[in-house]
């Protein structure tokens, strides 16, 4: 578009005015930086907020007026200090956060290649905290995802929505996934521009590159150039690289005007998006989360599932309104092999360390199914006004007063879940406790097991696995063998305990010792048999996991995740099941009190899995006629205490399978949800593996029995 003025004295004088003036205004720009950090150690050790949105609306106030007297566009000067406002809050935020790691070059991953928009982003994000990165492009997001994940970069910057294109579902789904976090967030305006080899008319381009979301952004533009052919690129700045290289001057691109001078292109166009605002958010990822100091307006995003319950998302968020907390943004995503069941994506304003904002999650773990806190970081795509309101909130003392808890007593299940026994109308069931009937002062000390107790819900937790609902009136039976051992075994067995009744398909894949067999099926390979045959006779499947690393990969095919006894007691384990979405039955210790398994359902409960099913499956006692002593006291125990469902294991409780039916009898008299039992369909008694595995048949008369006492 510049056209060449060829060079006067004059001319080259006034240039190199304008230049010293620059240079000026950068070096004021930095002396208010400077000026700003001063203020910052002024306030040092006093809990004042960083930013304070009165005093900013004073100085934009200010130099609006300013620049209005000076015959200067008062919006203008507005935005430019916005900007500077933005910048040295961002700096004074990473200062807070420890000075060091500003110091260190740091590499950071995005989708791209250098000059699109997401390059851009990065270097806008680097830049406002005063570090120095290495920016490394990759072909996907997942692909810096992946790197990230490796190792092999420091931090990924995702896009994550955009203001005309909506949600980024691709990235929602990974920070479902992975065990990533949120470190920070970066806004980037969307400035489209139209560029060309040369300042050619409109009228002869012939075609038109770009990313296929900006040539969709710009569609209003592109159709009244008519002649040009709209040609799809990877990204905006392989299209305007691509021009660039071509000469050919009827090609052009739409991109970055930053990205389009850096190749040399002459920019025809500016503007050219259907909207003038355009905007892109990104979140930073990284591999641990950080924390950020109680000063720092921070947002903190969240992943929810919520229970089974009429008015179950209505009360989550009830617990953030009751304690000043507001969101940002409520995002849902249908849950992964899951039909028609969703997940909640949120944001919240306020910072983790905050108490107040603490015990709002706090609340809302007692409330939901799943909760995960994706991160917590300096907020920067929320206008200041929304940030006053948050500084407003947060209270001058730690002390927060916890609302009284909503209270509204969920109706009771309707039993017309298939495949879940109904026992709404069972005398037989007079016996069982009735849990509203207990007062909470009556109740032991159950602090170390607050989030499991009775006293927080009133309701009974039901757990869902696919259309089953365990706990509360349901019975469930949970069957099949001990051990897979191949594929053909494992269908067989699902096959018999299906007909006979059993919901859910059980059977064990790390078995300790090697086998023996060729055909013998072992950790994943018996994962993949199972979760066949589960599919096959339309069971979800349960199986044991023991070690943390194990967690994640079957919890892609298992429906429920099974903790041995041995392993109540394992925290790493405990706390990487706590993290994923899967139902997760936890045994009882072999020498476990009662309290001390509250205390590990607990800790799931408090990672966000509020999907825990106790199982009772005997204790070491002195006693020696049976494998353990089967402690069916504790069932009773149990449920006056929680609100969690809890399961009997007649099999390992006996040790004995002539045992296993009448204390499976015994654990359904005394109010438990269901039994695990140990299902060997291949043998007959005389034949078969152990001592405890019922045959086919006497599982078929134990199902028998059990559904004519139900009826
Ligand atoms: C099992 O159920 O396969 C098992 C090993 O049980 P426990 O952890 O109760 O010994
Ligand atoms: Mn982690």
């Amino acid at each position: 578009m510049s056209k060449t003025v060829s060079s006067t004295p004059e001319l080259h004088a006034l240039r190199q005015k304008i230049d010293a003036t620059d240079e000026e205004i950068v070096r004021l720009i930095a002396r208010r930086l400077e000026t700003v950090s001063q203020i910052l150690k002024e306030k040092s050790g006093r809990p004042a907020m960083l930013r304070d949105a009165e005093r900013e609306r004073q100085v934009l106030g200010r130099v609006e007026t300013l620049a209005q007297s000076l015959g200067l566009s008062g919006p203008l000067a507005r935005k430019i200090f916005s900007e500077i406002i933005t910048h040295s809050l961002a700096r004074e935020a990473a200062a807070l956060s420890g000075g060091e790691a500003q110091t260190k070059q740091i590499s950071v991953a995005y989708h791209g290649t250098p000059l699109t928009y997401n390059h851009m982003a990065a270097q806008k994000y680097i830049g406002s905290s005063g570090q120095s990165a290495r920016f490394v492009g990759a072909r996907s997001i997942a692909e810096a995802v992946d790197s990230l994940v490796a190792g092999t970069v420091d931090l990924a910057l995702v896009p994550i929505e955009n203001t005309s294109g909506g949600s980024i579902n691709e990235v929602y789904d990974i920070l479902r996934e992975r065990d990533l976090h949120v470190v920070g967030e970066e806004t980037l305006k969307v400035d489209h521009c139209l560029a060309a080899l040369t300042d050619v008319p409109l009228q002869i381009l012939q075609r038109i590159s770009s990313h296929p979301l900006a040539l969709d952004q710009c569609s209003a533009f592109l159709a009244t150039l008519p002649r040009a052919l709209n040609s799809p690129s990877v990204d905006s700045a392989e299209a305007l690289k691509a021009v660039a290289d071509s000469g050919d001057p009827t090609w052009a691109a739409i991109g970055a005007p930053e990205a389009a001078t850096a190749f040399g292109l002459t920019i025809l166009r500016r503007g050219i998006g259907n909207h003038e605002e355009i905007l892109t958010r990104y979140v930073a990822l990284a591999r641990a989360p950080e924390s950020f100091d109680v000063r720092i307006p921070c947002k903190t995003s969240l992943i929810l599932s919520t229970r089974h319950e009429h008015g179950a998302l209505l009360r989550c968020l009830q617990s953030l309104s009751d304690y000043g907390v507001s969101l940002t943004k409520l995002e849902s995503r249908p849950r992964p092999n899951r039909p028609w069941e969703y997940m909640f994506f949120i944001d919240i304003e306020g910072n983790v360390a905050d108490p107040r904002v603490g015990a709002a999650l706090d609340d809302l773990r007692a409330q939901a199914l799943f909760l995960k806190v994706l991160g917590c970081y300096p907020a920067k795509a929320t206008p200041a006004e929304l940030q006053a309101s948050a500084v407003k909130a947060v209270p001058a003392a730690a002390g927060v007063a916890a609302p009284a808890p909503a209270g509204v007593p969920a109706p009771a299940p309707t039993g017309a879940v298939p495949g879940a026994n109904t026992a709404n109308s069972d005398p037989t069931r007079a016996g069982a406790p009735d849990q509203t009937a207990v007062s909470a002062a009556s109740l032991p000390d159950n602090s170390h097991y607050r989030l499991a107790a009775r006293a927080t819900r009133g309701e009974d937790t039901l757990v869902r696995v696919g259309d089953l609902l365990i706990g509360g009136n349901g019975f469930t039976v949970m069957a099949g063998p001990a051990w897979v051992e191949s594929r053909d075994q494992v269908g067989q067995a699902a096959k018999l305990v299906r007909e006979r009744g059993a919901h859910v398909l059980r059977g064990g894949i790390f078995k300790p010792q090697a086998g023996h067999d060729a055909d013998q099926g072992q950790g994943y390979e018996a994962l993949a048999f199972l979760a066949a045959a589960g599919k096959a006779f339309g069971m979800p499947i349960i199986t044991e996991i023991m070690s943390p690393d194990q967690v994640r990969p079957v919890a892609l095919h298992a429906d429920i995740l099974q903790i041995g006894a041995r392993n109540m007691q394992n925290f790493a384990l405990l706390a990487e099941v706590g993290k994923v979405d899967r139902p997760v039955l936890l045994k009882r210790g072999l020498s476990s009190t009662i309290d001390e398994w509250l205390a590990a359902a607990n800790f799931i409960l408090k990672q966000g899995n509020g999907q825990v099913i106790l199982c009772e499956r005997g204790i070491r006692t002195f006693e020696n006629a049976t494998r353990n002593t089967l402690d069916l006291s504790a069932v009773v125990v149990v449920r006056e205490r929680t609100h969690l469902p809890i399961v009997v294991d007649p099999s390992q409780g006996t040790g004995h399978r002539a045992y296993v039916a009448p204390m499976a009898w015994a654990a359904r008299a005394a109010g438990a949800h269901g039994l695990l039992i140990d299902v060997d369909a291949g043998l007959q008694a005389a034949l078969a593996s152990d001592d405890q595995s019922l045959t086919t048949i006497q599982f078929g008369q134990l199902m028998e029995g059990l559904s004519r006492w139900r009826a």
